[in-house]
């Protein structure tokens, strides 16, 4: 049961509520006693006092003086006097007659500190003090019934303790309205969330306007929905260009054999249509060992281990097949000088890296043209920039080039041979050395500018 956010608050509401109610209600008792005490005990001193003045004007063996105490207490019969010397007493008012008749000790150090006695189950409250009458000390002793107060005090203690679980009740049942109430929307926003999944990821949970926590937590989910579909649709758009992208080598692979195979053919004939099909199935190979790098990449366990790496010595011989793919495109291959640079890197990653960028420059450049790369370093960080003077790309097609299967104008690009996943497994390959890619493009040429971190 306490597993439900909703009774643990009931729970802690109640218990806070008690333990102010308890506090609050001990207050007030106490508070009631100590004025009802004041009263009495202030009242009980001033009639001390004038006792105490009046007594001391006798002489001790004077019997005036327990004529004048009779007198006093008869005036008033709630009043109890006691007046003791040489330890006994030499007057009691009559209604002292239950009280216990040892004589306290008489010295000059009696306080007039008032105390509360029991007696026959009455409360009583006295005070006392000593006086000088003629030669001896005198103890005087008043005390008032406080019984009435008593009752007054009982009856509100009783009143508070009564209303306590009721009080309490009312927390409980309040406290459970309440957060039953707060937390209605929670059970809302689950069910909803439950009944999201694949199908209708498009789905959104309702926002109530009220711009609290629980519509910020709605936002926040929202937000993630909207990512969760993001990546759903790119899993999905994925897998279904990788699946078009493989019919076609396996089309080719299959339609070649079963042609080879319709009639008997010549062998050059069949070295011709096996030639086709290695052809293809290289092309296959590299379709799928482009996948599943992508694939590992998004599961970000491709391994990639940064070592300082000499970027010259990996450009050296990227720049070797640079320029046999750019001559054998009829290209000029150009390298600028290249200052020293260490970086942290991944050689065989980073030698991919720069190969695609020169195989696309080669690919897409008409012959005649030049394919340039220059290198130049800051403080922190090296360029590397691949010119070409090729047919460039359209301004509408720069925002998705690094984007899996994405091809500028499919026909041409189908032409060409590539399927679009050279720039996606370039910017895999940039973003895992913690570095950007970008791309400058007109119709005299593109340039594809890598940016990494030095070693520091
Ligand atoms: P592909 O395998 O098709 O070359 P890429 O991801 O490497 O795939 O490139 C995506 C698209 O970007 C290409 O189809 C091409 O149209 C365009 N592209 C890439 N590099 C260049 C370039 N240097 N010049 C012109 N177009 C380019």
């Amino acid at each position: 049961m306490f597993r439900s956010i909703r009774a643990r608050l009931t729970a802690w509401y109640v218990a806070i509520f008690a333990t102010t109610f308890i506090a609050t209600g001990s207050g007030i008792w106490l508070v009631m006693r100590s004025g009802i005490y004041d009263s009495v005990d202030e009242e009980l001193e001033d009639r001390l006092r004038a006792l105490e003045r009046s007594v001391v004007r006798f002489s001790d063996s004077d019997q005036a003086a327990i004529v004048f105490l009779n007198s006093q207490a008869q005036s008033d019969p709630s009043l109890r006097i006691r007046v003791a010397t040489n330890a006994q007493w030499i007057y009691r008012s009559p209604n002292t007659r239950s009280l216990s008749t040892a004589v306290p000790q008489i010295d000059a150090a009696v306080n007039r500190a008032a105390r509360t006695v029991i007696v026959n189950g009455h409360p009583l409250r006295s005070i006392a003090t000593t006086a000088k009458v003629g030669n001896a000390l005198w103890l005087i002793e008043i005390g008032q019934p406080i019984g009435e107060y008593y009752e007054a005090l009982q009856r509100a203690g009783w009143t508070i303790a009564l209303a306590s679980p009721l009080a309490l009740l009312v927390a409980a049942l309040g406290g459970y309205w309440m957060s039953r109430r707060a937390l209605e929307p929670v059970d809302r926003i689950a069910t909803m969330a439950r009944h999201i999944g694949a199908a209708n990821l498009t789905e959104r949970l309702p926002l109530r306007g009220t711009l609290d926590e629980l519509d910020r937590l709605s936002d926040t989910l929202n937000d993630m929905l909207a990512r969760l579909e993001a990546a759903f649709l790119r899993v999905t758009q994925f897998t279904a260009d990788a699946s078009h992208e493989l019919r076609t080598p396996v089309a080719i692979i299959r339609t070649t054999a079963e042609i080879a195979r319709r009639r008997s053919r010549t062998e050059a004939e069949y070295v011709d249509a096996l030639d086709r099909i290695l052809e293809e199935s290289e092309r296959t190979t590299r379709l799928v060992e482009d996948l599943l790098l992508l694939a590992r990449a998004d599961a970000d366990a491709d391994g990639t281990a940064l070592e300082p790496v000499d970027l010259n010595s990996i450009l050296d011989a990227a720049c070797e097949r640079g320029r046999v793919l750019a001559e054998a495109a009829g290209l000029h291959f150009r390298e600028e000088p290249r200052p020293p640079c260490v970086i942290p890197g991944d050689s065989e990653a980073l030698h991919r890296l720069f190969l695609i960028l020169f195989d696309n420059a080669a690919k897409y450049s008409t012959p005649g043209g030049c394919v340039s790369v220059r290198v130049t370093t800051d403080d922190t960080s090296v360029l590397v920039a691949v010119r070409d003077t090729g047919v460039g790309i359209p301004q509408e097609d720069l925002p998705h080039l690094f984007e899996r299967f994405y091809r500028v104008g499919g026909d041409r690009a189908r032409s060409t041979g590539g399927v679009g996943l050279g720039l996606s497994i370039a910017r895999h390959v940039v973003e895992t050395h913690h570095g950007s890619i970008t791309v400058d493009s007109s119709h005299l040429g593109s340039t594809f500018s890598v940016k990494l971190p030095l070693s520091s």
